[in-house]
């Protein structure tokens, strides 16, 4: 069989959940048996997200092979269970970096380097790069963006063009858009629909299936409507209804027979009913808890829930795993002080401080840590929430009272976390942090060892700055414990302390690897401390 190709576009406005869509569609897939990947194209000129401040995007996603990404492939990765890669998140500046290379190189001499042919090729290449790798047999294509946009113009011309060149049977396009509904007139409203794909039948490409998001059920009459005067068949109009979970999407999709019309129209010799038992177990779980936990997030980007996506999904996957609600609580942390701390964080029965660069909001998260340290309630410290709780026990247990990380504080007498060595001559911003899997050894009969039951681990790590191995000693002779190292570089990547119920920081994201049917044994292992720490509490 041909690799299959599936395009999907979005309409009318942003923020559809294009991502989450073309996620559940190739859960389904998947489910049914099929080889699923998913690819981003993003139309904006960054060569990727990691410069980009959260509130602009959302969440760097970062892959086993340190590509920092979109959030979307995020939801890939948790719905489908499968590692993506670089190659699945293209921006326009990394076509574009790609085409003047090849430019300055003298691939085009002669020739005057245009949008089309030459960044529309480039589109092209890309979007069949995966299929052509022979390791999938379904490659969901999601453009970023709404159509109309003037930057996504070259991406929808290369989705006509491939249209074009492909068989009939091995391509097809998927356009989502949103049915308003207008609670005056009692109405939902099909005219931005037919707008939108207006707008994509300028472009040349004419969608095989409509997606409407919306509120209120689509009667067949109105699907009826939107799929004569959108000019696709009758059948092939699918409402995704707001959900109460993003893990019910696919149940949703699968109702409204989208993975059967699609399996259909690319003539897929597959008609096994997708398997998703596990599936609905999980969301069976996430219904249905038993117990509740409060968890304090204290970060400094809480006011946009998309800046710490993967942390609350990974509170979502441990939570149902062990039958319980996680109610994550985001506390900004510049508004955390000495004194406040114990009336902001008594009600809370674990405290997880996020990752983050710079300076806002850095002493609010030392406050909280040490009034989890002091109070034994259980602490998770990711990545800066690591750094920053050696910090913590630097200034208060080791009475270092200016100790801190150079990334603010480059003067301090007690530089507990330091630049990597192999940062010191980096000037350039974009993409030279430490990025991606590194081997992970933990110390026999340690916390993490016994949580993670095994004594090598790979996780993924996105950061600059790293423990001070001058202070392991005067660490460890004061009760901090480095609990796991890098066997090649020998970095510290976890520290704890064995006093504490459950005090745990790690220099990597565990959050990027969580998925609702393998969750984390970090945020599993935290979410139990929190149940107990609440039953001794009530
Ligand atoms: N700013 C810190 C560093 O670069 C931590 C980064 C992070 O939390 N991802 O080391």
């Amino acid at each position: 069989m041909n690799p299959k190709y599936i395009f999907i576009t979005g309409g009318v406005v942003s923020s559809l959940g294009k991502g989450i869509v073309a996620a559940s569609l190739a859960k389904l897939l998947q489910s049914r048996g099929l080889r699923v990947t998913i690819q981003k194209f993003d139309p904006y000129i960054n060569i990727d997200p990691g410069t980009l401040n959260p509130y602009e995007h959302g969440e760097c996603y970062v892959t086993e092979d340190g590509a920092e990404t979109d959030l979307d492939l995020g939801h890939y990765e948790r719905f489908l269970g499968v590692p993506t890669s670089k190659a699945n998140n293209v921006t326009t500046g990394k076509i574009y970096n790609t085409v003047i290379t090849k430019e300055r190189e003298g691939a085009y001499l002669g020739k005057t380097v245009q949008i089309v042919p030459h960044i529309t090729d480039e589109i092209k290449r890309r979007m069949l790069l995966l299929g052509n790798s022979g390791q999938y047999d379904v490659i969901l294509t999601e453009i970023g963006g709404t159509v109309g946009d003037m930057e996504s113009q070259p991406f929808i011309e290369a989705v006509r063009q491939l249209q074009w060149e492909l068989a009939e049977e091995d391509c097809m396009s998927i356009h989502l858009t949103l049915v308003p509904y207008l609670s005056a007139a009692a109405e939902l409203k099909t005219k931005p629909t037919q707008h939108s794909v207006q707008m994509l039948q300028q472009s040349g490409v004419q969608p095989d299936v409509i997606i409407c998001r919306t509120e209120h059920p689509l009667s067949p009459e109105l699907k009826r409507k939107v799929a004569q005067f959108c000019n696709v068949k009758p059948g092939h109009v699918i409402q995704s209804m707001d959900a109460w979970s993003i893990y019910q999407v696919p149940l949703n999709l699968h109702e409204e027979h989208l993975d059967e019309l699609v399996v259909r129209k690319l003539c897929i010799d597959n008609f096994n009913q997708p398997d998703l038992k596990q599936w609905r177990g999980f969301l069976d779980r996430l219904a249905n808890p038993k117990r509740e936990v409060d968890i304090a997030l204290v970060g400094k980007y809480v006011s946009l829930q998309d800046a710490y996506k993967s942390i609350l999904e990974a509170f979502v996957h441990a939570g149902a795993a062990d039958s319980c609600h996680v109610r994550v609580h985001s506390i900004l942390s510049e508004d955390i002080t000495e004194e406040n701390a114990s009336s902001l964080l008594s009600g809370m029965d674990g405290i997880l401080v996020a990752p983050g660069f710079g300076e806002r909001g850095l002493e609010g998260k030392v406050h909280a840590i040490h009034y989890a340290r002091e109070n034994g309630v259980p602490f998770f410290g990711i990545c800066l929430g690591m750094q920053m709780c050696v910090v913590e026990f630097a200034r208060n247990v080791l009475g270092y009272a200016d100790a801190a990380s150079t990334e603010t504080n480059p003067r301090t007498s007690h530089p507990v976390i330091d630049l990597m060595e192999d940062q010191k001559s980096t000037t350039i911003k974009g993409g030279t942090m430490r990025l991606g899997a590194y081997e992970c050894e933990l110390l026999p009969g340690s916390l993490a060892h016994k949580i993670y039951g095994s004594k090598v681990i790979h996780e993924r790590h996105r950061h600059r700055y790293e423990f001070n191995a001058d202070y392991a000693g005067e660490f460890k002779a004061a009760g901090l414990v480095a609990s796991g190292h890098n066997p090649q570089t020998g970095l510290t990547e976890i520290v704890e302390l064995p006093a504490h119920p459950f005090f745990i920081g790690v220099q990597f994201h565990p959050e990027y690897r969580s998925t609702p049917e393998n969750p984390h044994p970090l945020f599993k292992a935290f979410v139990e401390a929190a149940s107990k720490c609440r039953a001794e509490r009530v």
